[in-house]
């Protein structure tokens, strides 16, 4: 079921463009302050990869990594996706990767910048972003991982621990849209049998390989 948002919620629609190609989308998310995460952060983080993808990947928020360099799924958790890509099949250049929330949420200590997952406050005013970004690049399939990027895109109806590796379509304002559930791969990097989580990984991917032919 879809969030339903109360009128008076943040949101980044004012500063979309009027042209919508990822160029310009890029360009206009840079300034966003749509929600107060822009503050604290160091950058927007938005998302990166061909216009041509057929294949788009949406993970939760950009991390420490990324939020100092600017760029999504750098850090740790990036590296093991990239991993898993290609052990599935994925040519990951040939991909588009970005987040549901474009800017780090943190929790500041002494020491370090404490990862905070993103309210359904921040999902929603981010959406406008992710779901321009699907318009520009209208892919086959989306692969949405873990539960932030479940929750943007389709609500809170679909769980990762029950509905993970199966194909979803759904009707969308952008019209039928193909989907793949799976963990975040930083849910495999905290896993404790890793070896484990990062195999059904890849074996999630596996059957978006498939669904690309
Ligand atoms: S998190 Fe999204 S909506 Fe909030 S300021 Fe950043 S880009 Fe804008």
């Amino acid at each position: 079921m879809s969030v339903k948002v109360p009128p008076d919620w943040p949101t980044a629609a004012a500063y979309l463009p009027e042209r919508g190609s990822l160029t310009a989308l890029r360009d206009a998310a840079a300034g966003c302050r749509g929600c107060p995460l822009w503050e604290p952060a160091t950058q927007t983080v938005f998302g990166r990869g061909p216009a041509t993808a057929r294949l788009v990947l949406v993970g939760e928020q950009p991390g420490d990594v990324e939020d100092r360099d600017g760029k999504p799924f750098v850090g740790p958790a990036g590296r093991l996706l990239v991993k898993a890509l290609e052990e599935a099949g994925i040519d990951k250049s040939a991909t588009y990767v970005t987040n549901a929330v474009k800017h780090f949420r943190f929790t500041p200590t002494p020491k370090r910048r404490i990862h905070a997952t993103p309210d359904t406050v921040h999902v929603e005013a981010c959406k406008p972003w992710l779901t321009a970004e699907l318009r520009a690049i209208d892919p086959e399939l989306v692969v949405l991982l873990g539960a932030t990027a479940i929750r943007s895109l389709l609500g809170t109806s679909v769980k990762v621990t029950r509905d993970r590796g199966t194909l979803i379509e759904r009707e969308t304002t952008l019209g039928t849209k193909r989907f793949l559930v799976t963990p975040h791969p930083s849910a495999v990097l905290r896993a404790d049998d890793r070896e484990a989580a990062y195999s059904a990984l890849v074996h999630d991917l596996r059957v978006a390989a498939a669904a690309l032919g």
